[in-house]
């Protein structure tokens, strides 16, 4: 199972095991705080482009986190072993994120 690694408001950053298809968890166990999932960085795979950003400005941070989701799908196809489709999607994002 793969290691997530997640981003508390409250208490920073922790990592959990969590099945592939399991839901990212959205409340911290710890304190129940909001939290974000991360790209995991055990994947072995170093992520093309850039794409991830973390800025106090909010309209930039609703831009950021929908390139992360876009990151996410990256992250996603090549879980699934799918490199051509990971190569295809992330060049995409690269676009996205070019032109942001
Ligand atoms: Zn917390």
């Amino acid at each position: 199972m793969p290691i997530y690694e997640y981003k508390c408001k409250n208490c920073g950053e922790f990592t959990k095991m969590q099945k592939i298809s399991a839901q990212p968890l959205a409340i911290c166990p710890t304190c129940g705080g909001e939290v974000e999932r991360m790209i995991s960085k055990n994947v072995g795979v170093v992520f093309k482009g850039s794409g991830f950003y973390t800025t106090d400005n909010k309209q930039i941070k609703d831009r950021a986190r929908s390139l992360n989701k876009e990151r996410q799908k990256d992250n996603q196809a090549l879980l699934d072993g799918d490199v051509g489709g990971y190569v295809k999607q992330a060049d995409s994002t690269d676009k996205k994120v070019s032109g942001a």
